[in-house]
């Protein structure tokens, strides 16, 4: 006799547990489990390059909803279990101790791994990446005689781990492939910016740098070598250069590759009762200009998830959310409101120097997305442009003394 429940998610985190807490809110009264592969509860994955890292935030405040809600709502939380097959004939999944879970619907909700390095000495330890409480335990733990740290990759995580790194005392260093920070997901003005914010606090910042290898002394991490042989020291390596959707049992049953399993924008995929969600469900966007994506936020998880929710309990309505992502940085909160990819000009509003100031992107004169520095009022109004792809005289759209709204 295998356990078997109406709705099996597997993956517990934001996606997974947005998925059951939404069911329960849409009055789903069948069995729910989630299969997570941590052996935590469901938590909040953003603080762990910000607040958590700086021990600013104890590890109970991360978590998505406190422990007796699980019970209360008739959720079987089955930690510490990772699925390494599915079987969409037989509606079940099996876990790498080889346990049988049946499902009604099944719900992927796996996100995905921290992309490890492919060069030499890349499981060194002191070697790190952000993507688990246990991983950042693991920085912590190490921090306290690290000196020197290195971070791999000017992305968002690479950036947030630099600051806290840097207010802790620590010589921060972050190698950079591309030609600037934030190359994959901020136009060029915000890459400047951060740039320079790191570099006044002492950050060195280097770009267009290619890393040979890790170096190491027994077994451990002490540098890492530039394509042209210079050597950084470091006490502790951080690689933040992306992550790899957790997709593989879906491929091996047949649904998607390596970059995620489409889904329609009910967040089914071509399987019956499969469903995914999260970071690794290669949706179309209307904000995307129309191309299949797959979004890495806490929007896109948990919106995603909704939207499962109401597919599974017989009020189907599609994915249509606008993206939206913040960032931490120093002093600096970011936020961002729709999808730059594609712009063809920006707006500055505001003064860059004053440390509060948008970008706002067009295509085609319409706004399609806004970077927000320290100016909440502007993402929150900004958020209806990008909606409704407003069309706007760009210097009415550069002077702070109108207030943005598609009306004017
Ligand atoms: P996850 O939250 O990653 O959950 C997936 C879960 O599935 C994991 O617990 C994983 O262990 C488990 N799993 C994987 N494979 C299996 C398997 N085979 N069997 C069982 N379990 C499995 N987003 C923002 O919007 N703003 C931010 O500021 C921000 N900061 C971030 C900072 C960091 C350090 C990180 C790592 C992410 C950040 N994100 C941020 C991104 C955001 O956290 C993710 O987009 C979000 O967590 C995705 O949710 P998910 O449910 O798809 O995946």
């Amino acid at each position: 006799m295998i356990n078997r429940y109406d709705v099996l998610i597997v993956g517990a985190g934001h996606s997974g547990a947005q998925a059951a807490i939404s069911l329960r809110q849409r009055k789903f009264e069948g069995t729910i489990a989630i299969i997570g592969e941590e052996a935590e509860l469901p938590y909040e994955r953003p603080p762990l390059s910000k607040e958590y890292l700086a021990s600013e935030k104890q590890f109970d405040r991360l978590l998505i909803r406190p422990a007796p809600f699980w019970e209360e709502k008739g959720v079987t939380m089955l930690a510490s279990r990772r699925v390494v097959s599915v079987n969409p004939e037989a509606h079940w999944v099996v876990t790498e101790d080889g346990e049988t879970v049946g499902y009604g619907r099944l719900i992927w909700a796996a996100g995905g791994r921290a992309r490890r390095l492919g060069c030499s000495g890349h499981h060194l330890s002191g070697v790190h990446s952000v993507r688990t409480r246990a991983d950042v335990d693991r920085m912590i733990s190490e921090l306290t005689v690290a000196r020197s740290v290195t971070v791999i990759g000017g992305g968002y995580i690479g950036l947030e781990a630099a600051a806290v790194l840097t207010r802790m005392g620590k010589r921060v260093t972050v190698l950079e492939a591309m030609e600037r920070v934030l190359a994959r997901v901020a136009g060029e003005q915000l890459s400047r910016f951060y740039e320079a914010q790191h570099r006044a606090h002492g950050v060195d910042i280097r770009l267009n740098t290619v890393v040979e290898c890790i170096e190491g002394q027994e077994g451990r991490a002490n540098g890492v070598r530039l394509a042209g042989g210079e050597v950084v020291p470091a006490d502790m390596v951080i690689v933040g250069i992306g992550i790899t959707p957790s997709v593989e049992p879906l491929r091996e049953a047949g649904l998607g590759s390596a970059n995620g399993v489409p889904i329609d924008e009910h967040g089914r995929t071509s399987l019956p009762d499969i469903y995914v969600v999260g970071d690794c469900a290669l949706h179309i966007n209307k904000y995307a200009h129309g191309s299949p994506i797959r979004l890495e936020s806490v929007q896109n998880a948990n919106d995603l998830a909704t939207v499962v929710a109401y597919a599974i309990t017989g009020d189907p309505r599609p994915y249509d959310s606008v993206p939206w992502f913040w960032s931490s940085q120093y002093d600096l909160k970011l936020q961002t409101v729709g999808l730059s990819i594609g712009h063809d000009a920006t707006v500055v509003r505001g003064d860059i120097l004053s440390r509060s100031f948008s970008i706002i992107y067009l295509k085609e004169g319409s706004v399609i997305a806004l970077d927000c520095v320290n100016a909440a009022k502007d993402y929150v109004r900004g958020k209806a442009l990008v909606a409704g792809r407003a069309k706007i005289d760009p210097l009415q759209l550069a002077d702070v003394t109108i207030p943005l709204t598609s009306t004017v």
